[in-house]
């Protein structure tokens, strides 16, 4: 056993296996029904660190990781419930709960923000699977060996990867479509591989895929980043699995090319950078040379306060990560149960932001992925006697909407950009010419 962490190694549950879990007879028989029932349509995946580690079973239900990780009845409407809930208990066939399952995934706006219509690039005409690029210098990959993670998150934007649905599902089997399309654009300066999380994979498979990046050809990729909440979900990742330290000796290799390399860290709550092999590995990869920064939408139930932000910001800043987005949960999936009006959001932020030191004031937010691109809710304010949202882009699909302010009409309950009505009588904002 290590000295840092009761847990070596991953032992993950799914619905299949969470009964052998110790903690599962801490759960009322009325909350493994409705795992059971909420488990057919969103994916549901723990590990043994989380449950030991990270949630505070004196105080379940409430608890936010336990919020985090374990789907809740209200994430689904009632008649949704009820209908799965019969089927399940009067022992429907498989294909008969999967299809009333699908009914309620389309229903969620599986892949928002046009991701699969107007995000996917082609190459001779034909689409890329597996690759992202909406905004001009950055492409997403998504590797087929990293579409999973080390535990599932009940709001997860990412939801589709997941359920077994391939129509939904981005993933590519090898990198060298994704060479050939950053040959051809010498545009792109950032790649952001991402899932799922990429981190799921060992080192030597890692590599197979980032490899191809590093040849002379792709110069112009300047910055490699990759989207992981390993540093939460399993930090045993960069401390005590067998390939942590080859782990670590890739990233430094990557930076030795002269390639920038950042971890875009997912972060919900500060409990996850408090154990003491969390903090360990956002130090041993920040040894590297590697950028750690933080982001996180800010969801209800699990970090609608501005104190969980100062802690999760200070702590990160204390350990050498940079705190980058507070993003706004997005319309998908169970979205209803989760989110939270943006003027909260907004107000929420500046509490916390006017709360931590400079060094923490590199975060941006809240922020809306939106189809036209990601919108910084910026503040209230009151112009020739009209109360506003003041708004702007921090990254579009046309580069030069970037950090134009506009404002929307005050209003207390909206929660994303579709609620908002222009100000000053204007009929439609200006990107929607
Ligand atoms: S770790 Fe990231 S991709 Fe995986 S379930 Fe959580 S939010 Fe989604």
């Amino acid at each position: 056993m290590s000295i840092v962490t009761t847990i070596d190694k991953f032992q993950p549950y799914s619905l299949r296996n969470i009964h052998h879990a110790p903690q599962w007879q801490k759960l009322s028989k009325e909350e493994k029904h409705s795992l059971e029932v909420l488990g057919a349509v969103f994916p549901f995946k723990v590990n043994q660190y989380i449950l030991d580690e990270l949630i505070d079973w004196g105080n379940i239900p409430d608890d936010p990781i336990f919020r985090l990780t374990f789907p809740h009845k209200d994430m689904l409407r009632e008649s949704e419930f009820q209908e799965l809930s019969n089927a399940i208990l009067n022992q429907f066939n498989e294909a008969e709960i999967q299809s009333i399952s699908n009914k309620i995934r389309f229903r969620m706006n599986p892949n928002p923000a046009g991701q699969m219509t107007h995000n996917v690039p082609r190459m001779n005409g034909v689409p890329i699977n597996g690759l992202q690029h909406k905004y001009k210098e950055t492409v997403l990959f998504f590797p087929s060996a990293g579409q999973t993670c080390h535990s599932y998150c009940t709001f997860c934007f990412r939801w589709p990867q997941f359920v077994g649905m391939s129509s939904l599902r981005f993933e590519a089997r090898s990198s060298e479509p994704l060479v050939q399309y950053l040959k051809e654009h010498k545009e792109v300066t950032d790649v952001l591989i991402t899932g799922g999380d990429p981190l799921v994979m060992n080192t030597r498979i890692l590599y197979e895929f980032i490899r191809p990046l590093l040849i002379p050809e792709l110069e112009h990729i300047k910055n490699i980043r990759i989207g992981t909440k390993s540093i939460s979900y399993w930090p045993q990742r960069f401390v005590t699995d067998k390939d942590a330290d080859d782990l670590l000796h890739l990233f430094e290799d990557i930076i030795a090319t002269g390639k920038n390399l950042a971890l875009m860290a997912h972060y919900n709550h500060p409990c996850e950078i408090k154990t003491k092999i969390a903090q360990i590995a956002v130090k041993r990869i920040v040894g590297t040379g590697v950028t750690v920064r933080m982001q996180s939408p800010i969801i209800k139930h699990i970090n609608d306060n501005p104190q969980a932000w100062v802690d999760l910001w200070t702590t990160g800043v204390q350990l050498g990560a940079i705190p980058y987005y507070m993003f706004v949960e997005r319309d998908t999936g169970p979205s209803n149960y989760f989110e939270i009006p943006l003027v909260s959001a907004w107000e929420i932020f500046q509490k916390a932001y006017q709360s931590v030191s400079g060094l923490a004031r590199t975060v941006r937010g809240p922020s809306m992925s939106t189809f036209p691109g990601k919108i910084m809710v910026d503040g209230i304010v009151e112009i020739c006697g009209e109360k506003v949202i003041a708004l702007q882009f921090l990254q579009a699909r046309e580069p030069n909407w970037v950090r134009r302010p506009f404002y929307a009409r005050f209003d207390q309950n909206a929660m994303w950009i579709d609620h908002l009505k222009p100000a000053f009588g204007d009929s439609k904002f200006f990107f929607e010419d």
